[in-house]
Parts: structure tokens; C-alpha cells; sequence
């Protein structure tokens, strides 16, 4: 049987070859060479890619270098084309390490390595999906789980319970599945990772239409996967979990759901909750009313049309960033009102369509779409948590907190400045007054600044006072009218988990306990909550880098690792013991204080809570993560 990743068979035609290679990222092409040929010396010739950094794609090289690469490369497929494109031989770690510094034209500390090649998935694509240790065990009868959510990581953990064949139902309060990609279909919603990261390790990603998709693509892709394994056949759909139960008689979780059919109970023996951290939408209390059409971005109103429209957009954050280019065409006028700058990142191809060129290489050369994905995850791997460290000796603190923070300021205010060379009035508006990288960097190609300058378009740098019925009166006094009002304003970070009660022992209510400071063990076990395993859960957003798949993939087999556990050993429980998690939480606040998020000099930030804290954050380096997941150490836990 032929490997996934070693690429579909081809019989392509010279010319055709030659067209697919201008299109390609060509230190990937090198490496799928080595592949082919069984010849590393290709890694040692002239070609070198020049350094690794988020969004680039060709490894720094001069065009002179991309066309003698093609040439080589042209030869070498030629020739595994003409000996009928078989199987590559496998290459040892000490060449895959050597083949991963040359991709990314930087060295690869051997700590990263065995995480990278379960990604890269060389050998075998799914290597996560095995945790059961395989000594036979039996799954109990009264053994089952249900999952809140089927989202994104509520997905994954479908699949996994499904492979090790254990019964699992996923309640749904949407009628579909994707999560926050079903409920976010706002003009111009797409990805903001490259999708050829963002997406399941262990699924092809070789069919997407542009480097970061827009959310109909992504949305298609989830339920394309749910169909693929079934899980659909196991969703209580347009279902929503208002509460849980643990039941300390029978060792189960009690679970109030209410649905088409009414409310009603449901038993499992684990509960695990994906119901992400940005799905209640955030609309602020403002005075006065607002007499026309007025909706929030994830609960956006297809059925206005904005044609011709005065439309206020309160909040411009990574949402209101991608809406106002997709409307600023339809609308009449548009008025911004943004009450803090976002700092961003240039990326050129952030709206750009993957050629055929490059959907032909993913499909056919062997192991390119794996050697992809590492390009694009390795830069955002571990690298911009430097740039969000703290350095306490900075000084001043209030505009950049570390040599190499403020070496991202410069960067990222040249970029801006670059865009706006003769509106200094926008340019003031635009920059912000705080360290960069403190909130999630956005993605940029131009299109915010460009909308920005259009005639019909105003950026107002200010908060909201109050509404009127015909506008929207800003915090410094000046009304805005308005036919339509948008509220771009975000979700309700802080409190994880609302409006859900989940009770454990003794009738610990969740939220009660956790007060303003939610936190799990490694993001996913609370003591007193035995079976409960948060997916996303406090402590394991990512602000710097990585992806979040990847992250839910770290949680869902550290998951499925206790789940084994409780099964290979018989058990009733599993909990964390309340030491382990006081002292990982403890660990991590210590953490999160050197980091840029938590700095006090930004005036708002929804990563803080009231008191300034931030517990949604994983403040660990993602190799660290990793590596704590990969197992469950049983010492840190209790088991009945
Ligand atoms: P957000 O980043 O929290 O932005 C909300 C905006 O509303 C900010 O401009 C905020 O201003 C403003 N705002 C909030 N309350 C306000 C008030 N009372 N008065 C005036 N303005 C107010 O929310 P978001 O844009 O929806 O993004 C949330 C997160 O979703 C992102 O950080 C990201 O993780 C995710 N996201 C991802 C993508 C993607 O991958 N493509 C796209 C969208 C969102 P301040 O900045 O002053 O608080």
C-alpha cells in the first residue's frame, strides 16, 4: 500500500512539470528532491535557503538560485517520473535533521526534533492516535463519553474516542459542526494561520484553494473530516449542555442538555468540554438605543443588505480588520470606530490563491505537502515568544519590553509608516502606543491601510459614549450616523466555560471555584472534577505563534492518555492531585507575569482580567507543551 504522504503518481509531461515548478516553494522542492533521488548532496550544493521567518516561503533566495534549483529539481522528478514515481526509501533522523535546517535555513535544536518529525509524519502519518499502550484492554460497558462541542478540538476528540473504539456522543448547540468557523461568517472571515498548518496533522492538506482560507472553505473542510469518520452519526445537533453533574455513586457525569426534542439528561462515565474560548459574543453596555439593524460579527445578519448603507463598525480587532475591506466596497460609508491601534505583521500572501503549480507539487511530490507544514509551523514555532518575553532591565517598559521587542516595534512600524507616506493624520491614528505583540499580531497585506484612505471610510480612534436612534455618539462627544450598526467587539474571554454549571464532587460548581482565576493542569484536569478534560481550556490560547489544532491535538492525546489509564487499570477516576495543579498553576502565573500580555502598560487587553491577570495564555514554549502531553505521568494523579 502506497504512504499518503508520499504523493499521488504522476505521468505529467515535461512542459507540464516545468509550468508546476514556477510556482513552488522552493526549499520544500529541494527537500521532496532527496526524497526522490536517495541523493543528499543536494542539501550540500549551491542552493542554500537563507533563514526561516513566518510567511516566507522561499527561504530568502535569488531568483538566479530559484531558477538553478528548478533545473536540478526538473531533472529529478523527470527521472522519478520515468521509473513510475516509486515509494521513497526512508531517510535516517540524523538526515531528516540535517534536511529540517536546510528548509528553513536555520539551525534546529535537537529538542525540537522529535517533535517536529511527528509532525513531518514521515514514517507514519497518525503516530498521535495511539496512546492505549495496546495491552488488550476491554472497554467497559457503562463506559462512555460525551463531548461538549464539535467544534474544531470537539472533532478531534470524536475521532480519536472512534479509533480506540470507545462509544462517545458530541452535543452541539449550532446545527452544524466547526464551531467558531459556523458561527463567524462575516465578510472577509478567513484563517489567519497558513492553512497548510491550519488543519488536522494527520489529514491531507493539499486542496486549499488560497494560503488562508476564508471561512466557507474552512467550514467545508471540518465537516468533510466529520463525515470521513463518522462522527456525525454520534452529534446531538442544535443541542446545548447547560449543566453537569458529577455523580460520586456511580462514578458518572449527569449532564442537562435541552434540544429540539426538550430537555433531558445524559449519562457518561467522562465528560470532556470543547466549547473553545471565543464563543460568547462580547457586546458592551452601552447607554442609549440604536433604532436601525444592529448585530455582532459572529451573529452577523446576511439578511441586511448594506448596500448604499451608513454603517458604524464599533471595534477593530482581528475581526473588524478583515471585515471593514470586504464591505468598504458595498457600503455607502463606513466609520471605524477603534479605541486602541493594532499592531501588524506584513504578509504579502495573505490573500493570495494557491496556484496549481503549488496544489500539483502538494499532491504529487513525495512528503512536500509534510515538508510545508514544518515550513510554515517552525518559524511560528517557539520564535515570537522571545519577542513577547519581558525583559525587566527595558526600559521604558510602556512602549517595548526587550531588545528584541523592540527591534518587532521597529519592524512592524516601518511597515505601517511604508503604507501611509504622505497621510500623517492616519498615520497617528494607526500606531499603536503600546508594546508590540502584547495582543494576537494581525496578519497584513495592505488591504486595512488601503481601505483606511478611501473617501467613504473614517477611522475614528475612539471608544463608544452612547447610541442614538440614527448613530452612534463617540467618547469624544462627535455623533456618527448610522443605517446599520456592527459590533466588532469580541467574546467573553474571562469566563471560560459560561453559561455552563458543571458541578464536581460535593457539588463544586466549576466557575465558582475558579472565581477570576480559571485554571486546569496543563490546561486540561481540575481536581474534584474527576473524568472532566478541557479541550482549549484555560492556560492554552496561543498568542504568539503555533496553531491551535495543534495545540487541541497536544490536549486531546494527553486526554485520551488518561481515558487509557483509567481503562488499562480499572479504574472508577482520574483527577489531578490538588498539589500537581496548585503548583503547575502557581508555575505558570510566575510565567505569564515576564510576559508582554501581562504587561500593566497596555490600557485594554481582553488576554487581562480585571485584576490584570492573564489565565486564558500558554506561557510555555509549544516544544515544552508538547513534551508534558505526550504522556500522562500517573504520579500526578489520583485514581479510584
Ligand atoms: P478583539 O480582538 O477583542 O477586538 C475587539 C475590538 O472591540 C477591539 O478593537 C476593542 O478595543 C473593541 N472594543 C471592545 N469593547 C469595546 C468597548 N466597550 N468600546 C469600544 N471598543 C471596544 O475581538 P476580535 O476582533 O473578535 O478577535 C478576538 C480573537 O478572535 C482574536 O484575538 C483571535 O484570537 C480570534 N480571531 C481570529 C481570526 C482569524 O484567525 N482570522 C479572526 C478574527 C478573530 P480595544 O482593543 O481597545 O479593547
Amino acid at each position: 500500500m502506497r504512504s499518503q504522504q508520499a504523493g499521488l503518481r504522476f505521468d505529467d509531461s515535461d512542459d507540464e512539470i516545468r509550468a508546476a515548478l514556477e510556482d513552488v516553494s522552493i526549499p520544500t522542492l529541494l527537500v521532496s528532491c532527496v526524497h526522490m533521488s536517495g541523493d543528499a548532496s543536494i542539501l550540500d550544493g549551491p542552493v542554500r535557503p537563507g533563514g526561516a521567518m513566518l510567511n516566507e516561503i522561499q527561504g530568502y533566495l535569488s531568483e538566479e538560485d530559484k531558477l538553478a534549483a528548478r533545473e536540478l529539481a526538473f531533472d529529478v522528478i523527470r527521472d522519478y517520473r520515468d521509473r513510475g514515481c516509486p515509494e521513497p526509501e526512508p531517510v535516517d533522523q540524523s538526515l531528516v535533521k540535517k534536511m529540517m535546517e536546510f528548509v528553513v535555513g536555520a539551525a534546529v535544536a535537537d529538542e525540537y526534533v522529535p517533535m517536529m518529525l511527528e509532525e513531518l509524519g514521515l514514517e507514519r502519518l497518525d503516530t498521535r492516535a495511539d496512546v492505549s499502550g495496546n495491552t488488550g484492554r476491554v472497554v467497559p460497558d457503562d463506559f462512555s463519553v460525551v463531548i461538549i462541542g464539535c467544534g474544531m478540538s470537539g472533532l478531534l476528540a470524536a475521532i480519536r474516542l472512534g479509533q480506540a473504539g470507545i462509544p462517545y456522543v458530541v452535543v452541539e448547540k449550532n446545527a452544524g459542526p466547526g464551531g467558531t468557523w459556523y458561527a463567524n461568517t462575516y465578510p472577509g472571515a478567513r484563517v489567519d494561520v497558513g492553512n497548510h498548518f491550519y488543519c488536522y496533522s494527520f489529514e491531507p492538506s493539499d486542496h486549499w484553494t488560497e494560503y488562508f482560507a476564508r471561512q466557507p472553505e474552512i467550514l467545508e473542510y471540518f465537516t468533510a473530516v466529520m463525515r470521513k469518520y463518522g462522527v456525525d452519526e454520534h452529534v446531538r445537533w442544535s443541542t446545548e449542555v447547560t449543566g453537569a453533574t458529577w455523580d460520586d455513586e456511580t462514578s458518572t457525569w449527569v449532564i442537562d442538555v435541552g434540544g429540539p426534542d426538550g430537555r433531558e439528561t445524559l449519562r457518561a462515565r467522562a465528560l470532556i468540554s470543547a466549547v473553545g474560548q471565543l464563543s460568547t459574543p462580547h457586546v458592551p453596555e452601552v447607554p442609549g438605543s440604536f433604532a436601525g439593524p444592529a448585530f455582532h460579527t459572529a451573529r452577523w445578519d446576511h439578511g441586511v443588505d448594506l448596500t448604499g448603507k451608513d454603517v458604524v463598525m464599533i471595534g477593530a480587532g482581528a475581526t473588524g480588520f478583515q471585515v471593514a475591506p470586504a464591505i468598504a466596497d458595498t457600503v455607502g460609508s463606513l466609520t471605524v470606530l477603534q479605541r486602541t491601534a493594532q499592531w501588524m505583521f506584513p504578509n504579502p500572501g495573505y490573500h493570495e490563491p494557491v496556484g496549481s503549480g503549488m496544489q500539483w507539487a502538494l499532491r504529487h511530490l513525495p512528503f512536500y505537502a509534510r515538508w510545508f507544514r514544518f515550513l510554515i509551523f517552525f518559524p511560528s514555532c517557539d520564535a515570537g515568544l522571545a519577542a513577547a518575553k519581558v525583559d525587566p532591565a527595558w526600559e521604558p517598559q510602556q512602549t517595548s519590553v526587550s531588545e528584541i521587542n523592540d527591534f518587532a516595534r521597529m519592524m512592524f512600524t516601518e511597515w505601517i509608516e511604508s503604507q501611509l507616506p504622505d497621510d500623517p493624520d492616519l498615520l497617528a491614528k494607526v500606531l499603536p502606543d503600546y508594546p508590540a505583540t502584547a495582543k494576537r499580531t494581525l496578519q497584513d497585506n495592505g488591504s486595512w491601510l488601503r481601505t483606511l484612505t478611501r473617501d467613504n471610510v473614517d477611522l475614528v480612534r475612539a471608544g463608544v459614549r452612547h447610541l442614538e436612534a440614527d448613530g452612534v455618539v463617540d467618547s469624544e462627544g462627535t455623533k456618527h450616523h448610522a443605517d446599520v450598526l456592527v459590533w466588532s467587539t469580541g467574546f467573553a474571554y474571562n469566563e471560560p466555560l459560561a453559561p455552563m454549571t458543571i458541578r464536581g464532587r460535593g457539588g463544586v460548581d466549576l466557575r465558582e471555584h475558579w472565581g477570576t482565576r480559571p485554571r486546569a493542569y496543563l490546561g486540561v484536569t481540575v481536581p474534584s472534577f474527576p473524568n472532566f478534560f478541557c479541550l482549549y481550556g484555560p492556560g492554552t490560547n496561543l498568542a504568539s505563534g503555533g496553531s491551535i489544532i495543534f495545540a487541541s491535538e497536544c490536549e486531546v492525546r494527553y486526554t485520551m492518555a488518561c481515558i487509557e489509564a483509567l481503562l488499562n487499570g480499572g479504574h472508577r477516576t482520574i483527577e489531578p492531585k490538588l498539589s500537581v495543579y496548585d503548583d503547575y498553576y502557581d508555575r505558570s502565573q510566575a510565567e505569564m507575569r515576564t510576559m508582554v500580555w501581562a504587561s500593566p502598560h497596555i490600557e485594554h487587553n481582553y488576554y487581562q482580567n480585571d485584576d490584570g491577570e492573564v489565565h486564558g495564555l500558554n506561557p510555555w514554549r509549544l516544544v515544552d507543551y508538547w513534551d508534558w502531553t505526550r504522556t500522562v505521568d500517573l504520579d500526578d494523579y489520583q485514581l479510584q
